[in-house]
């Protein structure tokens, strides 16, 4: 008898149902059942592709001698042209970095503020990666809710019932996923106000900012709002930029010098020790932020009709219910009186009529109430079978 190697204990908390929803897809499709992807934010598996002057930039980059390292930080064309948008939407910029997209800069981030036995409030529900990192780090992770009966709007009395002497930061995702809600400007004072009081990072991943569906909303940086408090802000190319594969994303730290310097240092300390990001692509960056825009208008509009559809196709199933997204490409609609979880639900959808979505609790929504998390990338054809099958496979339920 041989051993096994014994793994890390941190990889016990550690899942990602995004991917992970995967596995049970290949089985039904290996016993023949035909695959409608609604699981994962990435434009580019649907019509949507990377505007021409971005992938120019780097075919310019890779051809022009452009593949050995980087400075750790970024290039600085990079960083110059990431402060100028963050300064012309109002955040006084101390500090800019870039990394292998955004998920590597909240965990430089992470990483360089957060002790293990500290703890860090994070959106439920919300984006895996930060339980994720969290775990890897053996922080706490505390997840505070966002109020389905608001809008999703975070709920501020629970942040402030979580706070305690081990809270070191607290993540806002706006534009959220997987909600697809966004921070109206009360929460967002309301949030700094508590940051202020119990002296919190604030973590602003804003990666979907520029996917403000309705004319009547306006995405609101927090940073913005206020520049005598710590707050990092994230963004990247993965998403309103259409490149999740370009693996490019950035932090932007804002607050009195005096508060951020340490942090700031120790962030590059971390960046130093893992060289740099991708050379070629960061050629991108000024481009994609300060070159043509316009291409987002038909984002939008095809984001707009396909949201439309979604909203109006799952509140019309008996048994479903839906809050209208305002941003991003996510719907959560919730299980009215699905007997089992959405765990199950999510399974039982997938092996029956191969829709594929991701079950609420992936993203850490609290126990008791039932969702699943729909992306509304697809075109309207594959979205209406989807919900065709949605709606049939509930119906024998
Ligand atoms: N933050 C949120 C809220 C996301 O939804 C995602 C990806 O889906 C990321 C961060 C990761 O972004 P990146 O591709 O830049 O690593």
């Amino acid at each position: 008898m041989t051993a096994s190697v014994a793994v890390a204990r941190r990889t016990e908390r550690i899942s990602y149902a995004v991917r992970d929803v995967v596995l049970v897809a290949r089985q039904a499709q290996a016993a023949g059942v035909e695959l409608l992807y609604l699981n994962i934010g990435d434009p580019n598996q649907f019509d949507f592709d990377t505007p021409p002057h971005i992938i120019d930039a780097i075919c310019r980059a890779l051809r022009d001698h452009k593949n050995g390292y980087a400075p750790s930080e970024g290039l600085p064309e990079a960083l110059q042209a990431i402060r100028q948008d963050a300064e012309a939407r109002g955040i006084a910029v101390r500090d800019v970095y870039v990394g292998n997209g955004g998920s590597e800069c909240i965990e430089i981030a992470l990483a360089s503020l957060v002790n293990d036995g500290e703890a860090v409030l994070t959106p439920a529900p919300g984006y895996p990666l930060y339980s994720a990192v969290l775990a890897k780090l053996g922080a706490q992770e505390v997840p505070y809710l966002l109020d389905e009966d608001n809008g999703w709007q975070p709920d501020l009395n629970d942040i402030a019932s979580k706070i305690t002497h081990k809270t070191r930061a607290v993540v806002l995702i706006n534009p959220n996923n997987p909600t697809g809600s966004i921070c109206q400007r009360e929460t967002l004072e309301g949030l700094l106000e508590l940051a202020a009081k119990h002296r919190l990072v604030i973590f602003a991943d804003e990666i979907y900012d520029k996917l403000v569906l309705d004319d009547d909303q306006q995405h609101i940086s927090i940073a913005s709002l206020r520049d005598d408090l710590p707050i990092l802000t994230f963004n990247g190319l993965s998403k309103a930029y259409l490149g999740p594969g370009l693996r490019l994303g950035w932090c932007i730290t804002s607050g009195p010098e005096s508060m951020v310097r340490p942090l700031i240092e120790a962030t590059h300390k971390f960046l130093r020790a893992r060289l740099c990001a991708s050379h070629p692509v960061q050629h991108a960056v000024a481009p994609a932020l300060l070159g043509d825009a316009s291409y987002l208008i038909e984002v939008r509009d095809k984001l707009r009709k396909r949201r439309d559809i979604t909203v109006a196709r799952l509140n019309a199933i008996d048994g479903i219910s839906c809050v209208a997204p305002q941003g991003a490409f996510y719907a959560f609609p919730r299980l009215e009186r699905y007997p089992q979880s959405d765990e199950q639900f999510v399974s039982e959808l997938i092996r029956q009529t191969g829709v594929v979505c991701v079950h609420g609790q992936g993203f850490g929504q609290r126990p008791g109430t039932k969702h699943f998390r729909v992306v509304f990338l697809p075109p309207e054809e594959t979205l209406n079978r989807a919900f065709d099958a949605i709606e049939g496979f509930l119906a024998t339920r």
